[in-house]
């Protein structure tokens, strides 16, 4: 079989052998007595780590995110957040479906940003008419593209100024931090809480980390029992996932190269638009007559997979190397020139 390099996300990482081995020998015992030591040791581990009294280890991002809206508002309460916020967009609408909670999408920049302006102005006043607003919720990174430290800052400020809570989705936080050369607590200093996938460009073969003060991972404890999200001998996964936090972190500098490799060397073909990137995400518009669709299954036979779009959407990660972007670009070159 050929190496096969698969662009469509970080989401489809392989654990790492010692993450694998690190599952093999983890110590583990019943998490919902409280009693898995490699669970423990994560959710103290990441606690630590990111500065927030306490963690919590969920199955997923969408899960963390749930949790957290949950946690944060109570039914016919809403929430602000971007338009192009996954919590808003990919979750199934599960805010609204399980918890009652209304999102008040608002128009994202094209960083990534909000207005504050118009997060102001979307703060609904204290009205019998108005479901009331409780949260904002930020993602950084937002379609591979970082947030300004200061932004964030002024974003907090002004959630407190009206009494709200901030959320940040930080599905690929680290790739911020990273990115910023600085670290992830660091990122998430201004919020209230943080969904974190381990899952993505980290490695972990499953599971997020819901970060907040105590009383709010309580709540969320109890709503992920009732989601059935409780987890028992879940220290398998635990010892996977510590070591995306200590291992897997500052790796991200290479898929962030990668990427920016990958855009530099698109945007010397004309069948391509490119946007610059930031992280571990190229974005390019195909303005080829070509058909995409037609491009990627010739690719595919030679193992390089990637979702054929107009506007497509390319991903590095751990099992993308220097050379299999070279050699993915050289194969798009001649499936190009084959027609
Ligand atoms: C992937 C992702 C999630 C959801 O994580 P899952 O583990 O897939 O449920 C949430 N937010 C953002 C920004 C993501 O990229």
């Amino acid at each position: 079989m050929t190496t096969k390099f698969d662009f469509r996300s970080d989401t489809v990482t392989q654990p790492t052998p010692a993450m694998r081995a690190a599952m093999a020998s983890a110590e583990v015992g019943d998490d919902f007595y409280g009693d898995d030591p490699s669970v423990n040791d994560l959710q103290d581990h990441a606690a630590d780590m990111f500065g927030f009294d306490s963690a919590l280890f969920v199955t997923s991002g969408t899960q963390a995110n749930l949790l957290a809206l949950m946690a944060h508002c109570d039914r016919g309460d809403e929430y602000i957040c971007g338009q192009q916020a996954h919590n808003y967009q990919f979750e199934g609408g599960g805010a609204a479906v399980l918890g009652s909670i209304q999102p008040q999408p608002l128009t994202n920049q094209a960083d990534g940003s909000i207005l504050l302006s118009d997060i102001e102005q979307a703060i609904k006043p204290n009205d019998i008419h108005f479901a009331q607003t409780k949260l904002l919720s930020l993602e950084n990174t937002i379609g591979g593209k970082v947030l300004p430290q200061a932004y964030l800052a002024q974003a907090q400020a002004l959630a407190f100024n009206h009494g709200l809570k901030i959320h940040l989705d930080g599905a690929r936080v680290a790739n911020a931090a990273v990115a910023q050369q600085t670290s992830i607590s660091d990122v998430v200093q201004y919020f209230d809480s943080v969904s974190i996938c381990l899952s993505k460009g980290l490695c972990a073969p499953v599971g997020s980390i819901l970060l907040g003060d105590e009383k709010l991972i309580q709540k969320a404890t109890r709503w992920r029992k009732m989601l059935g999200g409780g987890m028992r001998q879940a220290g398998i996964l635990a010892a996977a996932a510590k070591l995306a936090l200590t291992d897997q972190v500052q790796r991200l500098e290479q898929d962030h190269h990668h990427a920016s490799l990958l855009a530099n060397l698109l945007a010397e073909m004309p069948e391509f638009n490119v946007d610059s990137a930031q992280t571990n995400i190229v974005f390019a518009h195909w303005q080829s007559d070509l058909a995409i669709e037609q491009v990627a299954a010739d690719l595919a036979k030679q193992g390089y997979v990637f979702i054929p779009e107009q506007h497509l959407r390319f991903v590095t990660h751990n099992d993308i190397s220097e050379q299999g972007v070279i050699g993915f670009v050289d194969a798009l070159k001649q499936a190009i020139v084959k027609g």
